[in-house]
């Protein structure tokens, strides 16, 4: 079930939090040694504070390579319990552990192994939105920048088994053409909501504007459709990772972008290029797991040490053994 956060439940936490939470957190980051994480997704004040903002897989390689003891990641949990597979003798804390993630609920290790066995001998290929756990049981993880080039590096003639987001699975068999890839059927609540419908509501009320899919949401498939028909200029349609999306922000000519993510994500598009109108294909598209992480749960996190993310040693090098082999195959790009 998704937890609900309610404007009363923030304006709330942000008021016990107080108007210098934001100069008490920073100041409390610096005597504890941490560094602040934050993800695109976060509150907008959330990713002001923060020393880093940035899509999951990126902030976990900066945590491994900061000096500091402790990191606090403002995310999901699953990205905090990665951030502990890539540092296992840093300190890391999630300001609140029950930040969790529908897409990686979707499957768990049991189920995992249960998959593997009806098709021995597969490639098992996971999304970075999976568990500690799942990475335990995975051969190589992707990401949305590189799930392409990670499929296309097994051979033709071994079966791969795709998870956990069946848009990202959709995605790569299209483009691979590899029709015999068995895909997952999970999917994150907040994505799916983002349909075709609207985006071709939006496309046609904006039609000179650029829109920036990520490959995650159900409308990717109708973007590349409507690029297909020839209904929106083929070099306007963009499916993207987050990081991408920043990088695409700063290069693109467009006066309107459209984005099909997480709203979250317009904070740092408006940051990277403020003279670009960018507008939501869906404005409610708002991850409540990721909204849990408010001013309130920050200032307890690096006051009280709370909460600390543990991951079974064991685990957690079948884990990282996963994302490395990911980083050797190339360009790891960014995940959510
Ligand atoms: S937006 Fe979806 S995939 Fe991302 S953290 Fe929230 S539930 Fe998970």
């Amino acid at each position: 079930m998704v937890p609900t956060l309610t404007a009363a439940d923030r304006t709330a936490a942000e008021t016990t939090a107080g108007p210098g939470w934001a100069a008490e957190v920073r100041a409390l980051a610096r005597e504890r040694d941490a560094v602040l994480l934050a993800h695109n997704y976060q509150l907008p004040e959330i990713q002001d504070v923060a020393d880093h903002v940035g899509d999951s897989l990126a902030l976990s390689r900066i945590a491994a390579e900061a000096d500091a003891s402790t990191i606090v990641f403002c995310g999901v949990h699953f990205m905090a319990e990665t951030a502990k597979i890539l540092s296992p003798d840093k300190t890391v804390l999630i300001p609140d552990a029950r930040a969790g993630c529908s897409l990686a609920d979707s499957i768990t290790a049991e189920q995992l192994r249960e998959w593997k066995a009806e098709h021995p001998g597969a490639a098992v290929v996971s999304y970075v939105n999976t568990t500690a756990a799942v990475k335990a049981e995975t051969d190589v993880c992707c990401t949305s920048s590189n799930a392409v080039e990670v499929v296309a590096s097994i051979p033709r003639e071994r079966e791969v088994l795709f998870l956990p987001d069946q848009f990202l699975g959709a995605h790569v068999r299209r483009v691979l053409d590899r029709s015999d890839m068995h895909v997952w059927a999970g999917e994150c609540h907040v994505h799916a909501g983002i349909n075709g419908r609207q985006l071709t509501e939006q496309s046609q009320a904006h039609p000179e504007a650029d829109l920036f899919v990520h490959p995650e949401c159900g409308c990717a498939t109708s973007a590349l459709y409507l690029a297909g028909t020839g209904a929106v200029p083929e070099d306007q349609v963009k499916i993207l990772s987050t990081g991408g999306m920043i990088d695409a922000a700063r290069a693109t000519g467009a006066k309107e972008v459209l984005v099909a993510t997480e709203v979250g994500m317009l904070h740092q598009l408006r940051r990277a290029a403020p003279e670009i109108e960018f507008r939501a294909v869906n404005d409610r598209a708002s991850c409540t797991y990721m909204k849990m992480i408010t001013p309130e749960a920050l200032l307890r996190s690096v006051r009280e040490g709370t909460d600390e993310v543990h991951v079974d040693p064991e685990l957690a090098a079948r884990g990282r053994a996963a994302v490395q082999r990911m980083i050797e195959i190339g360009n790891p790009g960014s995940g959510e």
